[in-house]
């Protein structure tokens, strides 16, 4: 199997840019898809995030248009030829950076539409002409109405996220889109998991795909340390205090269910005295990249987030994965801990399970294919009023409880497994060296290293919205689903 970029023959532009990028080696993915897409077959690609897919469908895609490239300005002559579709505003903005980037050194066009701003930008480039568009379906779906757009010259579409697509309920807007396209093209599916909708939807408009796959599916990456804890809800947020502390966590995401619940948590969690943002799909399209890029330039520690907002991210590094929550569909479980233990490097999965998640976490096991111990986990007798816990001292180490009050309780549980030690690091790995990185050691600390602490709580994060009217969270239909 080729694994050199250079046994390709991309065409020289291409070949520029990828070496700009400082890719010699392609992923397991790249190195199986990219001749496939080529040779002009459908594909239907297994493989989780961060294994380079992007680039497994972009360059050959590229490669494929290069014949349309021209210099022209004329609408007329950029006609939309590619179209990738993905379910969420970030993972569209994400995927049209890199095809930018992958196209830099051609005459090819790419532009990005998402929801949830102003149409009229995205009008403005549409009108102009582009050899690739990546959208997400519902705002594609508006372009197409206003006739901003014609598809009637595609010839390539991929469906990336295909699975979370589906989960979204996209799948009426995707037919409708498909149902735009010329039957004559080639059609590549991505997806982390192979779900029987999700091979429905391969029978109904792939022809003869070949099955490219990475990982197996539905594997959790060999690479995260994964553990289930029984926690009561109450208990929850000192025992991700807790282990925080305990592993010496720089950063972490922490997937909660819902929307409400994000935001809720995350303001506790500032209460705490833990800098933290939310993620969700209530914020603004700029709230939320703001979010991202706090996380990874390392201003932000903790990143609370729902599924819908965080799925197929590019955050490298990310040292844990909490399940504040469990997920209500395993396959999220999946998605979640793929954020840590990314591209060979070691992840920490911790996921508390109260008593109403028996079935959750049944189904968890059923997709995983193995039972899952949970665990007890001792929590310290620090549950102290919030901002105070991580003053470096316990208040009974410092004697200055108020007269009178009695010291917490601790509760009978099974005692608490030592810490593993931290993992050593997977060997360097190009995936791993790039965009993101987590914030170095010798920076400021995350809070529950902090030595001192003022008692007082801080006040709320500028990252979150302390006004927001609570019914404004129940707004539907979501607008983190990008359309
Ligand atoms: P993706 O799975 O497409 O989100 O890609 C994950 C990350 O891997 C992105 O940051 C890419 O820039 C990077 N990447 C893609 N292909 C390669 C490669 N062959 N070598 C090193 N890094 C890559």
């Amino acid at each position: 199997m080729t694994q050199s970029f250079s046994e390709l023959n991309l065409a020289p532009a291409l070949a520029r840019a990828v070496a700009e990028m400082g890719y010699e080696t392609m992923t397991p993915i790249q190195a199986q898809a990219i001749p496939q897409v080529l040779t002009g077959r459908d594909v239907m690609g297994a493989a989780q995030t961060g294994t380079g897919k992007t680039a497994a469908f972009s360059l050959p895609l590229l490669q494929r248009l290069l014949k349309h490239e021209n210099a022209s300005t004329s609408p007329a002559r950029h006609p939309v030829r590619a179209l990738v579709l993905l379910p969420t505003r970030e993972l569209a903005d994400q995927v049209a950076e890199q095809v930018k980037l992958y196209a830099k050194y051609t005459q090819l066009r790419s532009t990005v539409v998402f929801g949830g701003i102003d149409m009229k930008p995205q009008t403005a480039e549409l009108k102009k002409g582009v050899e690739v568009l990546v959208a997400t379906p519902g705002r594609l779906l508006d372009h197409i109405e206003a006739k901003n757009c014609v598809l009637n010259q595609v010839e390539y579409v991929v469906l990336d996220e295909a699975d979370r697509m589906l989960d979204i309920g996209f799948l009426p807007d995707l037919q409708r889109i498909l149902s735009y396209l010329p039957k004559q093209r080639t059609t590549l599916l991505f997806s982390a998991t192979f779900s029987p909708e999700i091979k429905r939807l391969a029978n109904s408009y792939l022809q003869d795909p070949i099955t490219v796959e990475v990982a197996r599916s539905n594997a959790t990456a060999s690479t995260v340390e994964q553990h289930f804890y029984r926690v009561d809800d109450d208990d929850k947020r000192a025992t991700l205090r807790q282990i925080l502390r305990e592993r010496d966590l720089k950063q972490a995401f922490v997937f909660v269910n819902s929307k409400l619940g994000c935001a809720r948590l995350a303001r506790s969690l500032e209460r705490d005295g833990l800098n933290t943002t939310a993620l969700h799909g209530d914020k603004s399209q700029d709230e939320r990249l703001k979010a991202l890029d706090a996380f990874k330039q390392g201003t932000v520690d903790l990143l609370v987030c729902t599924d819908v907002a965080a799925r197929g991210l590019d955050i490298k590094d990310v040292p844990a994965v909490f399940n504040f929550d469990i997920p209500f569909n395993a396959e999220d479980y999946v998605h979640r801990i793929g954020r840590t233990g990314r591209a060979g490097a070691s992840g920490l999965a911790v996921s508390f399970v109260s008593a109403r998640d028996t079935r959750l976490v049944a189904d968890i096991e059923k997709l995983l294919g193995k039972k899952l111990e949970i665990e007890a986990l001792e929590l310290e007798a620090d549950r102290r009023p919030a901002g105070r816990f991580n003053d470096g001292q316990r208040a009974w180490q410092r004697g200055d409880e108020p007269a009178g009050r009695e010291q917490p309780v601790r509760e009978a549980r099974a005692p608490r497994p030592p810490a593993a030690p931290r993992a050593p690091r997977a060997p360097a790995d190009p995936l791993f060296d790039q965009p993101y990185e987590a914030k170095a050691s010798g920076d400021a600390p995350p809070a529950w290293e902090t030595a001192q602490r003022s008692a007082a709580p801080r006040s709320v994060s500028p990252n979150i919205k302390t006004r927001r009217k609570v019914p404004a969270l129940f707004k539907a239909p979501s607008p983190a689903e990008g359309g």
